[in-house]
């Protein structure tokens, strides 16, 4: 279980700011991260040790005048819905506005804890000023500047205080079996291929009026081998007014995404690869879920001898740095190759509990090393002496070295091949450590 907090607000009050700063604070700690920035409105922060999802709920919603205060008051209720908390932000340079009201109104509704923020309180003037949003009537109020930091990190503090251990970071689950999320985009064919995995009576079991879950799980029984579908498809049609709102399938697929192991994202053959799927691809890659790209409606493309092949490189090119993944062709429509689809799933997940025993990782490891040494830091070489792969959930290695500081993400993404080619972790996506010995 995850915690996911949704920042709420009218536009340019600085959400955009806010929130690439929130996931800044990640990448400075963790040392896994590829330095490809992308463009994204959703991402895991981490503060102080503990994780959770961040939502920018702006970045979904269109900014065509007529539409836009429907659009953002949709956007609210939604977040209301789906979010444990939420980030009400506001601007001190403006001052409340009719829009700020109209969105006070539904959320003070809410049993849920909703910090007010008022962002750029850059100097001591535009504080004084400020506290006219304490008539908004939340109790907490934040007044922060997003271009500066200031104030952030008590806010931080605050929401992470709201975190329980267990909805942080890893869950060691008491339940063993395997759990594939099936996501994407709308249209892409979610919900045909399940019906085609496990039949349409599942489709009448989602429409039960007052179904609360977020996901749906359907327990599995194939090639011997038992696991759990999580799904969202079903869901999705269940309210009209949600249907058509991209956020919302996308904060049902960060929940999927968190209770999976391995994440089944499926592709339109025909519509390619897009923006929003990378970024998805991404996010479950940096929560190191096991991944597998279903490359749906395949019957539609007309098809020559490299056809896959060259579909699958082009793939590839787009998914990098993490690309070492099955990629498999299916029509849910004809049903072709959908088990071949579940059956990598399998071996992703099989991947992704592997331990290797630190005797037989360090032979193949050291020796790799020793013909490719680090490259000499500042004047002193670095020496790795020992490796071990970490008790985690999510793979991780620790490698044990004199100046951890200085290995360069070269010579990391060195290891990491040398990982993946002397041990099969196609499909998990690994987190390489360095530590002082
Ligand atoms: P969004 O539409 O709510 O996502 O807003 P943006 O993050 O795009 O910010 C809107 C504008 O406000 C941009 O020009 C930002 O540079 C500016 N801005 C954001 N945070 C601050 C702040 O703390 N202080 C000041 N002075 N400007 C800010
Ligand atoms: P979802 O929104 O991702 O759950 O997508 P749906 O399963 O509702 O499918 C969207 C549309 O694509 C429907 O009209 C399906 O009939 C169609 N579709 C799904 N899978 C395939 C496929 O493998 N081949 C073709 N030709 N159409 C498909």
């Amino acid at each position: 279980m995850s915690f996911t907090v949704a920042i709420v607000g009218r536009p340019n009050v600085g959400k955009s700011t806010f929130f690439n700063r929130m996931l800044e604070t990640r990448k400075a700690i963790v040392d896994d991260e590829s330095g490809v920035t992308r463009d994204r409105q959703y991402g895991v922060a981490d503060w102080c040790g503990k994780n959770f999802n961040v939502i920018d709920t702006g970045g979904f919603v269109p900014d065509t005048a007529d539409v836009f205060e429907t659009e953002i008051r949709k956007q609210v209720r939604i977040a209301i819905d789906e979010a444990d908390a939420l980030i009400f932000m506001t601007d001190a340079a403006t001052g409340i506005t009719d829009l700020d009201d109209s969105m006070a109104d539904l959320l003070r509704r809410t049993t849920k804890p909703v910090f007010l923020v008022v962002n750029k309180v850059d100097n001591g003037d535009r504080l004084l000023e400020a506290t006219e949003f304490y008539s908004l009537g939340f109790d907490r109020v934040f007044f922060i500047s997003s271009m500066s930091g200031s104030g952030t990190g008590e806010l931080l503090d605050a929401i992470t205080e709201l975190i329980s251990e267990d909805q942080s970071g890893e869950v060691l689950r008491t339940d063993a079996l395997p759990k594939f999320a099936i996501i994407g985009q709308p249209n892409v064919g979610k919900s045909s291929l399940l019906n085609a995995l496990v039949g349409q009576e599942r489709t009448i079991v989602s429409d039960i009026a007052g179904t609360t879950r977020d996901t749906i799980h359907t327990h599995y029984n194939m090639f011997q081998k038992e696991f759990v579908l999580i799904d969202t498809a079903g869901i999705r049609k269940k309210s009209k007014e949600k249907d058509d709102l991209e956020f919302y399938s996308i904060i049902r697929a960060i929940k999927a995404m968190d209770e999976a192991d391995v994440c089944m994202l499926v592709l339109d053959a025909e519509k390619g690869i897009t923006a929003q799927d990378i970024s998805i691809y991404s996010l479950a890659a940096r929560k190191g879920k096991g991944l597998v790209v279903l490359v749906n409606k395949w019957d539609l493309v007309e098809k020559e001898t490299n056809t896959a092949r060259d579909y699958e490189k082009m793939l590839k090119q787009r998914l990098a740095p993490f690309n070492d993944i099955p990629i498999i062709f299916i029509s849910a429509k004809d049903k072709t190759r959908i088990f071949k689809g579940i059956e990598k799933a399998l071996e992703v997940y099989e991947n992704r509990q592997r331990k290797i025993p630190t005797s037989e990782l360090n032979e193949v490891m050291l020796k790799a090393i020793e013909s490719y040494h680090a490259p000499v830091v500042r004047g002193h070489s670095i020496k790795i002496k020992y490796v071990t792969q970490l008790p985690t959930q999510v793979t991780a290695f620790a490698f044990f070295c004199n100046f951890p500081d200085d290995i360069k993400m070269p010579y990391r993404n060195y290891l990491e091949n040398q990982l993946r080619t002397h041990f099969n972790f196609s499909g998990v996506p690994v987190r390489i450590f360095f530590r002082k010995k």
